[in-house]
């Protein structure tokens, strides 16, 4: 039976006492919950969550890091860094990175490896554009992103991983995709994987991620292959983000 997981992605908001307010507010009330819960933060708020979170069975994790080890890459953020903060998870590939700072399959996979490589649990994003989508090509884009990294690592790197599922055309748009389309790509990741190896695919998290609020939730996540989401509108809102963590439980 696989946990489910619900992560939040705050994106480039915040402030300390904005951030202060809301993860005092969940962790007022996440105990009991049965679900993984995770908060990932911009880079400079790192500390701040390792500090307020060190009481608490929230995680967090980093939002990106840098394909590289160490060196002469100004601005850049290694996977050892992220660990030497307490992160556990770090999202990689999210869309708005593979779109707007030219993040290609192999780089995403790359950035999959360094964070393996220290112990880090990358959530890889992938999805297709609304262009895509009606061209027909959902599939087919989503499996090449998968097999990018499978083709690099194996399918065994899956197993210490979890997978997002965010079409590009629910993200921030308020439009979701409905349980069944999210569903029938879900399955097919699982089949992808399941291919190479049933255990990996059988143990493997598959997040949705578009537009989830509380009203949507609990239908989306009691899709078979949905096994919690990825938040980010809502996840800046403790009542909502609450709310949503309550429907995967
Ligand atoms: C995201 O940023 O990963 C995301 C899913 O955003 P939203 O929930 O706002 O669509």
């Amino acid at each position: 039976m696989r946990k489910k997981f619900v992560a939040g992605n705050w994106k480039m908001h915040g402030s300390i006492q904005q951030n202060a307010a809301l993860l005092d507010g969940l962790k007022a009330h996440v105990s009991g919950l049965v679900c993984e819960v995770v908060v990932c933060v911009p880079f400079p708020y790192l500390a701040q969550a390792q500090s307020m979170l060190d009481d608490s069975v929230i995680e967090f994790g980093a939002q990106n890091l840098s394909e590289h080890g160490s060196g002469a890459f100004t601005g850049e953020v290694s996977a050892s860094m992220l660990k030497e903060f307490g992160c556990r998870y770090v999202l990689v590939g999210h869309s708005e990175r593979r779109a707007l700072y030219g993040e290609t399959d192999a780089v995403v996979a790359a950035k999959f490896a360094a964070a393996q490589a220290v112990g880090l649990v990358p959530v890889l994003c992938v999805g297709e554009s609304l262009e895509e989508r009606q061209l027909g090509l959902t599939a087919q884009v989503v499996s090449r992103q998968v097999a990018a990294v499978v083709d690099l690592l194996g399918v065994a790197a899956l197993e210490c991983s979890v997978v997002a599922y965010e079409p590009v055309w629910a993200i921030g748009t308020g439009v979701t995709a409905s349980p069944e389309q999210a569903q029938d790509v879900h399955f097919a990741i699982r089949a992808q994987v399941a291919a190479l190896s049933g255990e990996v695919a059988g143990g493997l998290r598959i997040l949705y991620g578009g537009s989830v609020k509380p009203q949507n939730a609990k239908e989306l996540f009691a899709q078979a292959d949905i096994d919690g989401g990825l938040i980010g509108g809502a996840a800046l809102v403790a009542d909502d983000f609450l709310a949503i963590c309550r429907a995967a439980a």
